[in-house]
This record gives structure tokens, C-alpha cells and sequence, in this order.
């Protein structure tokens, strides 16, 4: 017979804008077979119950941009440069573990150094190490010399770009990441320079199609962005430059904007000295104000958002993954929104909103169950020592929860 958990009395924040107090969910097997209030539900008989008094349970967050193969070491090009591909996957190993740790049951990896990243996903969906659900892009295709070789492909021409595609789609790839402009952590790469032509993106755009997959841009700058979205990507990583056209580009196609507003700020807070690139310290900081300027237009213009962080990134450390939702808010978002762009949004990017995503009946249980209440404080999500459990299919794999 499979097992039953009930929680009881929970504050429940389900992923589509709805709170419920006193709230009972059912858990069976992997899947959740019951939302209600308490007065409506009973629970099964011989199900385990949880008492989720003082407690908030909220969908497994999801993280859209991650760098799983990246420490965020302060200059990450070098380390990964030094280090054996084994080690770094050890290391994507123990981010994998402190993301879910942190209560994110599912991540995009929005590019790393090898297919590894493929055999980290296999082992964590076989059980054998713990980790989020993993959507892989593989390596990231970038023109020659461009930003983010240093996990990426570098092709030049459409029909390079189509091979490239296929290979990270034969190795594993659920999603396609393509460098749309210049980037912080690449020396000699400027962010408001495009990069790839927009045949090479629509080449990309139409292989990943193909085959079913999402395509993910990155783009600093309008150009790039523009590029990227007249290509028919479905998400623009970083949106930092964002001018009026791209912005409109955006709301009419329906592109979400992936903000990644941590991974500027955690390296325009550093000063020379710390570790990171003078050249990577110099455009992060000369961005940051900008790009909080995008986001709070993004906000406004009603463009959808999906929260990344791009942690691995400088001193932007997995495991602190909800610093980002306190950037949102920050910024303009209300809590709610906030959680919404960490749950249901990004499971609607990724594709995978039929399974997770979302506190509903017939839903993966992929949850978190966390003590205090988000909506008045969105800081406590940060906090590790609130978390009582998170929950993948039906399993209690993280928090004090697992252990009992
Ligand atoms: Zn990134």
C-alpha cells in the first residue's frame, strides 16, 4: 500500500496567487491527492500527520538559472580553467545538495563545463546522491571568442549552430542556452554587444524546436536582446539594458525575463581586491542600477518574470537561492509575486507546470515547509534553520523532517 502524509492545519501558499489558513494537504505515494481546509478534509486512515501549525507550506521553489559546475569563486573562469572535469562535478555535486537543502526542488542549468551535468541529473533521479530535479542546457552555444566559452560551445555559421544544438540534445538536454550578447565574467566581451547573428539564433531557436526544446538567451543589451527575441527564444536571461522596443518585444511575444538580479549584485558589491576580475568588477557595477531600472520597468509593463539567480557566479553562492526573491521585492515586487516567479511562472517556462509548480491536486509533491510566514517577511525563506522539510515526489529529502 503506499504511504499517506497529511499535514494539518498548515498556512498553505499554493502557487497561483491563493492563500489558504488552516489548510490540510494529502500527500499518496508521489502525488498530492488533497488540498482543503481543515474542515473540509479528513484525514486517511494510516496516514502519517503532520501538525503545520506555525508552519507555511509552499510548492518546491525552482530556480530558472543556475551554474551548478561553477563555486562561485571569485574569478570562476580561472578556477574552472585549473580544475579536473571530475572535481567539478564533485563540486555540482554539493551545490546540488546545498540548492535542495535550501528548499529548490528543481533548476534550470543555464550552462556548465561538459555533459557531467547529464550524469549528475541521472544520479539524483536515480536516488543515488540528493539534489533538485535537474533541467540541463549542457553546454552553452556562443559565437567564437564569445562570453561564456568557457562553458560553452563556440560555433560560427547556421548550420554549426544546428549541430551544436543536436549534440547537447543527444547528451541529455532539456533546454537550449545560446549567448546573445557580451557578459560580465567573460574578459574582452563587452554585455551591450550582441553576439550571434540572428540566423544563428533562429537556427537555434528552429533545431531546439524541433526536438521539443526551449531555447534560453543570454543578453545584456537591447541589441542582443532584440536578436534573441526576433529569433523566437522563449526567455532572456539577465535583461539588464533593456530599452522601450525590447520591452514591448517582450510583453507582445510572450518572452519571459529571467532577472538574475543576484548575480550583478553580489559582484558590484565587492571591491578591487576580493578576487574578482577588475574587468568583471567594472561592468557589474556599472550595470546594477540599470538593471534594476529593467526590472522594475519589466514589472510595470507586465512582462512576464521567472526567478533565476545564475548562482556559481561570483560570490553568488547555491544554497542562498531566495536571496533573489528579496531582491524582487526589493525592487518592486510583492512578496506573493515574488514566490509566484519562483514557483508557478517557472515551472511555466521550463515547461514542466503540468507536473510541479503548483499546491494542486494530482501534482507532484515536490514541497516546503517552512516555519514563520513569507508574505509579511520574504527575508525568512533565507533562512535555512526555518526549514522543517522539503518534500520531492512524495519524499521527505531535506530539513529536520527527512531525519525523523
Ligand atoms: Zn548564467
Amino acid at each position: 500500500m503506499m504511504k499517506s502524509v497529511a499535514i494539518r492545519s498548515v498556512r498553505v501558499i499554493d502557487g497561483t496567487g491563493r492563500t489558504i489558513e488552516r489548510a490540510t494537504v494529502v500527500v499518496r505515494g508521489a502525488t498530492i491527492t488533497a488540498v482543503g481546509s481543515d474542515r473540509d478534509l479528513s484525514i486517511p486512515r494510516g496516514a502519517t500527520k503532520i501538525d503545520g501549525r506555525g508552519l507555511t507550506l509552499l510548492p518546491g521553489l525552482i530556480d530558472c538559472h543556475v551554474h551548478l559546475c561553477l563555486g562561485a569563486e571569485p574569478d570562476v573562469v580561472d578556477a574552472i580553467a585549473k580544475e579536473t572535469s571530475s572535481l567539478t562535478l564533485l563540486k555540482a555535486g554539493q551545490a546540488a545538495q546545498r540548492t535542495l537543502d535550501a528548499g529548490f526542488t528543481t533548476v534550470r542549468d543555464a550552462g556548465s563545463r561538459d555533459h557531467a551535468i547529464f550524469t549528475l541529473q541521472r544520479a539524483i533521479d536515480t536516488g543515488l546522491v540528493p539534489g533538485p530535479r535537474i533541467i540541463g542546457a549542457g553546454l552553452a552555444i556562443c559565437m567564437i571568442g564569445g562570453h561564456a566559452r568557457f562553458i560553452g560551445q563556440e560555433v560560427e555559421g547556421a548550420e554549426q549552430v544546428r549541430s551544436a544544438v543536436r549534440e547537447q540534445i543527444a547528451a541529455g538536454a532539456a533546454v537550449i542556452k545560446v549567448i546573445a550578447s557580451g557578459g560580465v565574467l567573460t574578459p574582452g566581451t563587452s554585455p551591450d554587444q550582441a553576439q550571434m547573428t540572428v540566423e544563428e539564433l533562429q537556427a537555434a531557436v528552429d533545431e531546439a524546436q524541433r526536438a521539443g526544446r526551449k531555447v534560453a538567451a543570454h543578453a545584456h543589451g537591447s541589441s542582443g536582446m532584440k536578436n534573441a527575441i526576433r529569433a523566437g527564444v522563449h526567455s532572456i536571461e539577465h535583461a539588464t539594458l533593456m530599452d522601450e522596443e525590447a520591452a514591448s518585444m517582450m510583453k507582445q511575444q510572450g518572452v519571459f525575463m529571467v532577472p538574475t538580479l543576484s548575480a550583478l549584485a553580489t559582484t558590484a558589491a565587492c571591491r578591487l581586491g576580493c578576487g574578482i576580475p577588475e574587468s568583471a568588477l567594472d561592468k557589474a557595477k556599472s550595470m546594477t542600477k540599470r538593471h534594476q531600472v529593467s526590472f522594475k520597468n519589466a514589472l510595470r509593463d507586465g512582462i512576464q518574470i521567472a526567478m533565476g539567480t545564475d548562482a556559481g557566479t561570483p560570490f553568488n553562492f547555491h544554497g542562498e537561492n531566495a536571496q533573489e526573491l528579496e531582491r524582487m521585492v526589493a525592487f518592486g515586487m510583492s512578496p506573493m509575486q515574488a514566490i509566484l516567479a519562483s514557483t508557478s511562472a517557472a515551472a511555466r517556462l521550463i515547461g514542466i507546470q503540468d507536473q510541479v509548480g503548483t499546491i494542486e491536486k494530482g501534482k507532484l509533491a515536490d514541497l516546503l515547509l517552512f516555519e514563520g510566514n513569507p508574505l509579511r517577511r520574504i527575508d525568512l525563506l533565507r533562512d535555512r534553520s526555518r526549514i522543517i522539510g522539503v518534500m520531492q515526489a512524495g519524499k521527505f529529502v531535506a530539513g529536520p523532517l527527512s531525519r525523523t
